[in-house]
């Protein structure tokens, strides 16, 4: 009995590794074409250099860029680790939640809310834009979800859905333009997912993570000063973390003071 369980945790972890790393792999298709406004089904993946179409062994998550390394098959060109990195950032993403809620059914539902962060960092890093055609349908999803699967109180999501986006709403007011409407929407959508407490920390977490990375990134002339930051990466790794370690990070600050 005892050389079963451990079995079954063995195979259950490969499973996660493998689905994460092509789920990792499907949305960088969807952050990179949505915006574009072009299907996520057809046409086929093609080389940004040559246009050959990519096979297979091309497209196996991060392996194929690992072995071929770098390059595209058919021209020699360097391909982007763009790709790779956040294939590998989806498995690290569900490798965290796995070890932290076990076979629960917050697993997938989190799961889904990682993958949504992922998608809007691709698409603010990319096109400086946090999409409402993924915002949107995401937070449908995430309604129903929260309908079945709810570790928090019912009002910790729905309070969470209208702060998380009037916070922002009155930010972006306030800023004129600092903070774009994709923000205010996908904070909204942050507090559905998370709940109200958590989304305040996310929160400051974000624009903790953004201020110090701001101001490093201008030093290194990565940023310019007066052009306009992505905050979409700060939001969703200060929403990540608030989601998996918000409420011991409350607690001790409610022993604090
Ligand atoms: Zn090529």
């Amino acid at each position: 009995m005892y050389i079963n369980l451990l079995e079954l945790d063995y195979i259950q972890k490969i499973y996660i590794i493998i689905l994460s790393l092509f789920i990792g792999s499907f949305l960088n298709v969807v952050a990179l074409r949505i915006p574009k406004g072009e299907s996520i089904v057809s046409p086929p993946s093609r080389c940004t250099s040559c246009g050959h179409r990519l096979g297979w062994l091309d497209l196996i998550p991060v392996l194929s860029f690992v072995f071929l390394r770098g390059r595209c098959r058919y021209c020699g060109d360097r391909v982007s680790p763009f790709y790779a990195v956040f294939e590998l950032l989806a498995l690290i993403g569900a490798w965290i939640l796995y070890d932290h809620f076990g076979m629960n059914w917050e697993f997938p539902v989190g799961f889904f809310y990682i993958c949504v962060l992922l998608v809007i960092t691709i698409t603010d890093l990319k096109y400086m834009r946090i999409p409402d055609k993924i915002v949107f349908p995401s937070m449908g999803a995430m309604l129903l979800l929260r309908l079945l699967i709810h570790p928090l109180p019912y009002w910790q999501y729905i309070l969470g859905f209208f702060a998380g986006g009037l916070l922002l709403l009155l930010i972006a007011l306030v800023s004129r333009g600092g903070m774009g409407g994709g923000d205010v929407k996908l904070f909204a959508f942050i507090g559905l997912s998370i709940g109200l407490y958590q989304m305040l920390l996310g929160f400051f977490f974000a624009c903790l993570l953004g201020s110090i990375f701001g101001l490093i990134f201008i030093r290194l002339g990565i940023y310019k000063r007066k052009s306009p930051i992505p905050f979409g990466p700060y939001i969703a790794m200060g929403c990540f973390v608030a989601y998996l370690w918000g409420t011991q990070l409350w607690e001790m600050y409610a022993a604090v003071f």
